[in-house]
């Protein structure tokens, strides 16, 4: 059965302290949830992946990464390997993201083998993907996305996919406040559903969870999750307090 997914996105924001005081609420806010076939991710920075592993262990709360290196090791100053994220517990990691993508220069090739090295390595992968402003405005944004899973992701075995949880985020939509509507989004991850289904057929596209995410809100999540192909959301400013994040949990 398809699995339903909120994941938060702390990006490059909490101390140690902060952390650690996030986690707690945190805890607290989502032991009061029930969480029926629902799984609860959220992502800090590297330096706080160990104590949010120690201060979540169990929860029903999970860790991811926001990135990871392709190479197993090497000669690459400031990276942080999948062996070593494994060696502290972790093993889901967010690839993909569009500041990733934007503002480090991360290309589909790149992005292609991070995910393979991921998988080799038994991560789950929260693969972002989405359009920019512009491809929308010049109704470019099917294909933009289907270059973008095609090129990162079509190259996998179907096993491959049981790993997998999509991550539709249209570039104009994060950090803005400008939300895609729950149409909108839906209409995309039909799209994507049905790219799935030509790609490795029905049985492997109606498992695979398809998450939105752009601007997320207490406010809107009812309604972007109540569309049928949307199984879940991955929040960014949203996840920093806990009590709206797990107001979206309970949502779903
Ligand atoms: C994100 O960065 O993945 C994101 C969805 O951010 P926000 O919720 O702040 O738009």
């Amino acid at each position: 059965m398809r699995k339903k997914i909120v994941a938060g996105n702390w990006k490059m924001n909490n101390n140690l302290n902060q952390t650690k005081e996030l986690i707690e609420v945190l805890k607290a806010e989502i032991n009061e949830v029930k969480l029926n076939n629902t799984r609860v991710i959220v992502a800090p920075s590297f330096v706080n992946l160990q104590e949010a592993i120690e201060g979540t262990k169990n929860t029903s709360i999970e860790i991811a990464a926001q990135n990871l290196h392709q190479a197993k090791n090497g000669a690459y100053t400031g990276e942080v390997s999948s062996e070593m994220l494994a060696s502290i517990g972790v093993d889901i990691v967010i690839l993909g993201h569009s500041e990733r993508r934007t503002y480090f220069n991360e290309t589909d090739e790149a992005l292609s083998e991070k995910v393979a090295t991921a998988i080799e390595n038994g991560f789950d992968v929260i693969f972002c993907f989405g359009e920019q402003l512009e491809d929308r405005e010049a109704n470019n944004h099917f294909k933009v996305v289907e270059s973008q899973l095609k090129n990162a992701l079509f190259n996998l075995p179907s096993e491959a996919y049981s790993k997998i949880i999509l991550a539709y985020e249209p570039v104009w939509a994060i950090g803005t406040g400008k939300t895609a509507s729950a149409d909108q989004a839906q209409e995309m991850h039909k799209f994507i559903r049905g790219l799935f289904v030509d790609a490795y057929g029905n049985d492997l596209a109606n498992e695979l969870s398809i998450l939105y995410g752009g601007s997320v809100k207490p406010s809107n999540a009812n309604e972007i999750f109540s569309k049928p192909d949307v199984d879940g959301g991955l929040i960014g400013g949203a996840s920093l307090n806990a009590k709206d994040f797990s107001e979206i949990v309970k949502a779903i």
